[in-house]
């Protein structure tokens, strides 16, 4: 295929096709092992990596767009800690920095720039170069990836590069389709255990700061790690006589509305989840506990608020609880926060309730040995 497009006479041809060869097995390893993953924020990652590690460039960006507003959730990868932070670098893992920051300006003006020449950005400023490249879906462009080099990018680079990020659009569509519930396209049931396993990782292991909190509008400073999780299980009032009242078709558009309301009221990096039927499913970091009762109000109150067509007024209840390193079991987390939900439907729904806040009030008793709860 090659030689049809090329001429072999061509010495700089000839020197294209021979560092191409010299690549391949490379390129072909890093890409067999990026296609085991199943996981689409690993894959993000092992993605900057192996295209860092192909070209040879000490840090790579990437800017997952949130097209409802103008923040982006921002991953840095760097392979040399030293230069980029004044810190020496003990594990690979700290070389993943992620954060959600104010799309930069130059990020902006880039998507701009792609989205109407449908060509990569590049920029030459104080002889250095800003290139940026678009990552898309099936259908639209989901994130930047942007490189800062001293150097321009050669003509067989470029090429590593816009065949990764081919292979990973087709990938990200499997990866998407496998993740996502189809109505809502809101992230599915399946994908949940590896999600809350990973969250639980992460409380776990935080004093290893294998992800750090980076606050990119300034400039480069860490912050404290997010250490705590909620976990609220949300489910409407009263589905069935939607469905019953107004048809099941009304009942989807009730399930869509309130999964757009839910992408709106949450943050980017939060996982939301459509549990089932109408149930849903809310991880989110918190740095402290009264923000959870905060978010978790707004959204109730959004929901009461807003006027769904026909139906008028739907509400949810919601039962919620923290996320502790201590409760190794995943089962153990979700029973918690379904038993303040059925103490939120016994007590009148359209209400919130934590867990911890039922318990220590003396309104469910825990059994230790059983591990089953009572309510009064
Ligand atoms: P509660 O306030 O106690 O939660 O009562 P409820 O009526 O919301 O809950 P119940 O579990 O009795 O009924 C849930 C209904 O949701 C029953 C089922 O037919 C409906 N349902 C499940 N999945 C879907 C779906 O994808 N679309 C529609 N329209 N309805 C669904
Ligand atoms: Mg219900
Ligand atoms: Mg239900």
């Amino acid at each position: 295929m090659l030689k049809a497009i090329f001429s072999e006479d061509d010495p700089e041809n000839q020197n294209f096709m021979k560092m191409s060869i010299q690549k391949a097995p490379s390129l072909l390893d890093k890409l067999a092992s990026l296609t085991t993953i199943r996981d689409i924020e690993l894959f993000e990652i092992s993605l900057l990596k192996t295209m860092a590690e192909l070209l040879k460039i000490k840090q790579l960006s990437m800017y997952k767009i949130n097209p409802l507003n103008k923040n982006c959730w921002l991953i840095v990868y760097a392979n040399d800690y030293k230069e980029y932070d004044n810190k020496r670098c003990f594990s690979e893992s700290q070389e993943i920095y992620t954060s959600e920051i104010t799309i930069p300006e130059h990020i902006e003006f880039a998507q701009i720039w792609i989205k109407t020449t449908g060509k990569p950005y590049i920029k030459k400023q104080d002889g250095n170069f800003l290139i940026v490249y678009p990552v898309a879906n099936s259908h639209q462009v989901i994130s930047l990836i942007s490189f800062e080099l001293t150097h321009s990018l050669s003509e067989n680079e470029m090429l590593i590069i816009t065949s990764l990020l081919s292979i990973t659009q087709n990938f990200q569509a499997l990866l998407d389709e496998n993740q996502k519930d189809k109505l809502t396209g809101l992230l599915n049931r399946h994908s949940f255990e590896e999600n809350i396993n990973k969250i639980q990782s992460l409380s776990l292991h935080s004093q290893m700061r294998c992800h750090k909190e980076w606050n990119g509008n300034d400039k480069r400073k860490n912050k404290a790690l997010v250490k705590q999780y909620c976990l609220a299980i949300i489910d409407i009032d009263n589905f069935k006589c939607i469905n019953d009242h107004f048809g099941h078709i009304m009942g989807d558009e009730v399930l869509l509305l309130l999964s757009y309301i839910m992408k709106q009221s949450f943050r980017p990096k939060d996982l939301l989840f459509r549990f089932g039927g109408e149930e849903f499913v809310v991880i989110f970091s918190i740095q402290h506990k009264d923000e959870a009762r905060v978010v978790l109000e707004r959204f109730r109150e959004m929901i009461g608020d807003y006027h769904f067509p026909q139906i008028s007024k739907v509400t949810v209840s919601i039962g919620a609880t923290f996320i502790h390193k201590e409760i190794l079991l995943v089962s153990e987390i979700v029973v918690r926060a379904d038993k303040a939900l059925y103490y939120a439907k016994n007590h009148g729904k359209d209400q919130l309730h934590f867990y911890e806040d039922l318990r220590d009030s003396g309104l469910i008793i825990e059994r230790k040995e059983t591990g089953t709860i009572d309510f009064f």
